[in-house]
């Protein structure tokens, strides 16, 4: 029987065929995961039993649905080891970016305290193997703000290069930087590159989109500022996903979004704001959805994230190893199974990526092929687009032995054997 630690029973999607009977293996879940019933329920329930306005009514269906809410808040803060009061919902990872970078943009015209401001002279620091939503909306802050955005680069093999990390000097106000990286799997260094930006007073924000589903990852002991990712990788719901940061930080973060839910006094003639998390939570939530993050973070901690991590480590080295031996065929990261995780970027000498992923489609097997919304690092590796197969818990050694017959066929199938 097939193994997976998330089982594949519980997840109704898995069981069907595509392409006209072809079973699915379903390796694209670094762009989308897939939901346990679990969470598919909570969402349901949500609609169908509980539906109310979260904070705002005195009745039992307002009551039962801000429980849920806050208990959802719960679950997700001690999923990544912090208090629920450090956990800012957002629509995903991208806003969560946004939302840090027009805050800083306030406080740079007289907004808000020093540490958030930036000017000419200043840099913002991100890496060259950041997805574009970890780097467009720094871009836009140095536009806005006269500061210079800076990057630490890559190794031959797409890991970060800490001989750069010099580039964080006494002018960086920001650290920005991916915990694992969409194209590569590589694991960041987070120790090293937290020191170096401590070391200078500048601010730390981790992407962590990428790790949370795959590793335990406790945003304390790894001691960033600010961090990251969304409900739509772990197994959870699209449109909803969590800006952590530090309770001190926070507190003196300016809100960047104003109107309902987020205010302690409105006169007509000014506003005084609420603490966080509220602060940052502008408006109506999107409550179902929440629930269901919330739910799928206790689903992952149940089965628990060392359990995951050391079955994708199985499946990741099964995969590189058979990558390796497919002649034609490129890892565009880390050739050895060693910090990194199951997300493998390859390029297939001769076959343009689109063509790959329609041959392994027409076969079942579910990729992703383009540039991953991380233009910066392809261009490294001296490709614009690539293809890219990356696990989830419930994937088996099955599933990827299917994967890699199928990847061999691709060269063949286009005659273009060696
Ligand atoms: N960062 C990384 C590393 C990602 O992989 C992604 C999603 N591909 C994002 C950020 C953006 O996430 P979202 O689209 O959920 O905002």
């Amino acid at each position: 029987m097939p193994f997976s630690p998330a089982p594949r029973g519980d997840f109704p999607i898995l069981s069907r065929t595509v392409r006209g009977g072809a079973p699915l293996v379903y390796l694209d879940s670094g762009a989308t995961s897939q939901r346990p019933q679990r969470v598919l329920d909570a969402v349901r329930a949500m609609d169908v039993e509980h539906n109310g306005a979260v904070k705002r009514g005195a009745h039992q269906l307002a009551e039962e649905a801000t429980l849920a809410y806050e208990g959802a808040r719960d679950s997700v803060a001690r999923f990544v080891g912090v208090d629920a009061d450090e956990i800012v919902w957002t629509s995903g990872t991208t806003q969560s970016i946004n939302l840090l970078a027009y805050a800083m943009s306030d406080a740079s015209v007289g907004r808000g305290p020093e540490r958030f401001v930036l000017g000419e002279g200043d840099s913002v620091v991100v890496t060259r193997a950041e997805h574009h939503s970890n780097i467009v909306p720094w871009q836009e802050l140095c536009l806005r703000t006269g500061a210079t955005l800076k990057w630490l680069d890559l190794t031959d093999d797409g890991r970060i290069d800490l001989d750069t990390l010099d580039v964080i000097d006494s002018h960086t106000k920001v650290v920005a930087f991916t915990h694992v990286s969409n194209v590569s799997g590589a694991i960041s260094p987070v120790n090293q590159i937290v020191a170096a930006a401590h070391a200078v007073g500048a601010v730390t924000v981790l992407d962590a989109c990428q790790s949370v589903p795959h590793m335990p990852v406790d945003f304390r002991a790894l001691g960033v500022d600010f961090a990251a990712f969304s409900g739509h990788k772990m197994l959870g719901p699209t449109g909803v996903g969590v800006l952590y940061g530090r309770r001190e930080l926070l507190a003196d973060l300016p809100p960047y979004q104003f109107g309902g839910s987020m205010i302690e006094l409105v006169t007509m003639e000014e506003t005084t704001y609420a603490d966080p998390p509220a602060r940052f939570e502008a408006g109506t939530q999107a409550v179902a959805q929440i629930v269901g993050m919330g739910e799928a973070a206790d689903y992952l901690s149940e089965i628990g994230m060392e359990e995951i991590a050391a079955h994708e480590a199985k499946l990741t080295a099964i995969m590189l190893d058979g990558i390796k031996e497919i002649p034609g065929v490129r890892l565009l990261g880390p050739v050895d199974s060693v910090d990194r995780t199951g997300a493998a970027a390859f390029h297939v000498e001769g076959v343009h990526p689109h063509d790959v992923g329609q041959y392994l489609d027409s076969l079942g097997v579910a990729v992703r092929v383009g540039h991953h919304c991380a233009q910066p690092i392809h261009r490294h590796f001296g490709v614009f687009a690539s293809t890219r197969a990356s696990l989830g818990p419930y994937n088996t050694e099955e599933e990827v032995g299917v994967f890699l017959r199928a990847l061999a066929g691709v060269r063949p199938y286009f005659r273009l054997e060696d």
